[in-house]
């Protein structure tokens, strides 16, 4: 998001705590020869922003994840029918989405639930794309499926359920289209950091980060949204971090806040449940926002954005004010 802009980002990367600092410190202590202290790398050194201080940008059907301007990928949680993604591609367009979201393959917490529709959900997604003009994002949940996805999509979503699936991932390393890798619901940064290292050091560089919720002892919202993990996260790393504030809050009415607070906080973008009719959802419902009310979200968020650019352009940022005119010449180029 252009606000961000105005403030220089701090270039001292911060580090997570030592597992064993305290032991370190006795084996100095003991040692007869003055001690070297040799910094190490983190352990997610092709991630960190320590070894890799430039921002990654990556490029998925287009659209640009990381360079400034806030990236929504907006669509209905499962791929329900031709129709259906049709219907959600034109009206997210319309309000002004980058990407088209839609699942084909479901991860699902029971095997009696809607598993999704798989190869013909992949068909009509792309045929949705190609009307719309939005790249597609969309889960590939095992390792044989991934050429099949591939051929289909332009961002390949791990769910958080596969956030350790290193056989998913170490495939996914190998593919020739960007990640979108969901943090676990209870995986610490680190853990997700060591996860996109798997995807970085098998050969794929093009990753995007997605906090979408932690489980924590709090039943009243179906997650616990990290923001300040997201920060800290934007700040370790250099890769791209986005929000899913659908399944972080699990309730439409608590999107359209958790998107603002994402975006203030620094997020470079959005994954956002639409569906034509929340009402008659196959899938997460409840947390889906029909597309009246997505307009109306973005509308809030494009408006920000504008005023800050605007800002930026009046002289209180030129050193990003080429990022962000970039950013939305590339949103504005895919009309
Ligand atoms: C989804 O995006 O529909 C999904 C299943 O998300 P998550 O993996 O975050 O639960
Ligand atoms: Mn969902």
């Amino acid at each position: 998001m252009s606000s961000r802009a105005l403030r220089p980002e701090s270039t001292e990367v911060p580090r997570l705590p030592e597992r064993r600092p305290a032991r370190r410190v006795a084996q100095a202590a003991r040692a007869a020869t003055p001690v070297v202290v040799v910094k190490q790398a983190p352990p997610f050194r092709m991630a960190s922003r320590e070894t890799h201080p430039e921002r990654t940008i990556v490029n998925a059907g287009g659209v640009e994840i990381g360079a400034g301007g806030l990236v929504v990928m907006a669509g209905p949680c499962s791929v329900e029918s031709r129709q259906q993604i049709r219907e959600t591609a034109r009206r997210v367009k319309a309000a002004g989405a980058d990407m088209l979201r839609g699942g084909a393959y479901k991860p699902r917490t029971s095997p009696y639930d809607f598993q999704g529709l798989g190869q013909k959900a992949l068909e009509w997604l792309a045929e949705a794309s190609r009307e719309s003009g939005l790249p597609v994002v969309t889960e590939v949940l095992s390792p044989e499926d991934v050429d099949l996805v591939s051929e289909h999509a332009d961002l390949l979503q791990v769910g958080a359920r596969n956030m350790q699936n290193y056989a998913l991932l170490r495939r996914l390393a190998t593919a020739t289209k960007p990640v979108l890798l969901k943090r676990g619901p209870s995986a610490t940064i680190q853990e997700w950091l060591l996860a996109a290292e798997y995807l970085l050091s098998g050969g794929n560089r093009q990753v995007v980060l997605c906090e979408r919720g932690i489980r924590t002892f709090e039943t009243a919202t179906r997650n616990t949204l990290d923001l300040a993990g997201v920060a800290l996260v934007k700040q370790l790393t250099h890769l791209p971090v986005i929000v899913d504030p659908s399944h972080a809050t699990g309730k439409r009415g608590l999107v359209a806040p958790a998107s603002r607070a994402a975006v203030a906080i620094g997020a470079d973008g959005l994954l956002i449940e639409v569906h034509p009719c929340p009402g008659r959802a196959l899938s997460d419902g409840e947390q889906s926002l029909d597309p009246v009310e997505f307009a109306e979200l973005m509308g809030t968020l494009r408006a920000r954005e504008t005023a800050a650019g605007a800002q930026i352009a009046a002289g209180m940022g030129s050193a990003s004010t080429s990022v962000v005119t970039r950013s939305r010449m590339s949103h504005n180029g895919r009309q």
